[in-house]
């Protein structure tokens, strides 16, 4: 039986963006105006509403300049690309987030391949995608980024560790595998096609839950001692009839047997928004820097 850790994402989400503020402070004391963070939702669904008040909350704290798009819900593909080709041109604009999902009448991929890869603070571009795929410098998905801080930060060097990712979704379970790769993890990729899941998340020293499905992921498919990382965020009714969230992995059964897990909430959900942050200084200085 070992000892498990609670990884506490917002605690160091908290010290991040404190870290953030000061680099922001430098990065305007010598360009004169500071990093500035575009988002742009349509339509009102209430959760991506309070994520996107959240962000902007969150850019100003540590500040940086916020610029809200707000779309009604019957705006047409063309406008948001000409919205896009605005923020493209606007040099006060550094990082251009388009809030998901979109309206069904609107081509995501069409929107995302519309941004301006240097300010994809997002980073869901097929440029970015790509270039992180081949090594090269990338603006990183703000998630997957999120959870290799909270493991390097635990675990100092991933080299050797063997790391299952369950979940192989654009914007979370892949970028997350190519992160691993780059830190010399081996690295297995599990979906819903694969055999035996179980027996492979037993190999992991470090199991990324990227799925979506409530507390999937058993106890006793966990490695004694690996860390874990639940990415997972689902809405469930507790026996008292109240809704709560849970993750992807039986939090409960993976004390005593994981090394480290993060909470739902309050592991990687915080760490998004804090990677928001840094993506856009990092866009802001490699655009200062030509
Ligand atoms: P997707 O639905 O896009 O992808 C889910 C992945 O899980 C797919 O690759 C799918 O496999 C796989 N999967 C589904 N069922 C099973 C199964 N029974 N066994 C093994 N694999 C399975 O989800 P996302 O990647 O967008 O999100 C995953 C979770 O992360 C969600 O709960 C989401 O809310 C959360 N999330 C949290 C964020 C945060 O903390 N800030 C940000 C983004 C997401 P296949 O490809 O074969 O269909």
């Amino acid at each position: 039986m070992v000892e498990t850790a609670i990884i506490d994402g917002k605690a160091f989400a908290e010290g991040l963006r404190a870290r953030l503020k000061g680099e922001v402070a430098a990065y305007t004391a010598a360009h004169g105006t500071p990093p500035g963070l575009a988002v742009v939702l349509v339509g009102s669904d209430p959760a991506s509403s309070v994520y996107v008040r959240n962000k902007a909350k969150q850019t100003v704290e540590v500040g940086m300049a916020s610029f809200e798009h707000l779309l009604p819900e019957s705006a047409r593909e063309d406008e948001v690309l000409a919205l896009l080709a605005d923020l493209n041109a606007d040099p006060a604009v550094n990082g251009i987030l388009v809030q998901l999902p979109l309206p069904a009448h609107i081509d995501t991929q069409k929107v995302l391949a519309a941004i301006d890869p240097t300010k994809d603070v997002d980073g869901f571009h097929v440029v970015n995608a790509g270039r992180l795929a081949v090594g090269l410098d990338a603006l990183v998905p703000c998630t997957p980024l999120g959870c290799v801080m909270l493991l390097k930060d635990r675990l100092g060097s991933l080299a050797g560790l063997k790391a299952v990712v369950v979940g192989r979704s654009n914007i979370v379970g892949k970028p997350i595998a190519q992160l691993l790769l780059r830190e010399d993890c081996t690295v297995t990729i599990a979906h819903s096609r694969t055999k035996d899941l179980p027996a492979e998340c037993r190999q992991a020293d470090i199991l990324i839950a990227a799925v979506g499905r409530p507390e999937m992921i058993r106890g006793d498919w966990i490695k004694p001692g690996a860390s874990v990382i639940d990415v997972g965020i689902n809405r469930v009714s507790g026996a008292d009839g109240k809704s709560r969230l849970v993750g992807d992995v039986a939090f409960a059964e993976a004390q005593g047997i994981a090394g480290a897990i993060t909470p739902v909430p309050g592991g990687v959900g915080p760490m998004t928004i804090a990677c928001l942050l840094q993506n856009t200084l990092t866009a802001a200085t490699r655009q200062a820097e030509g």
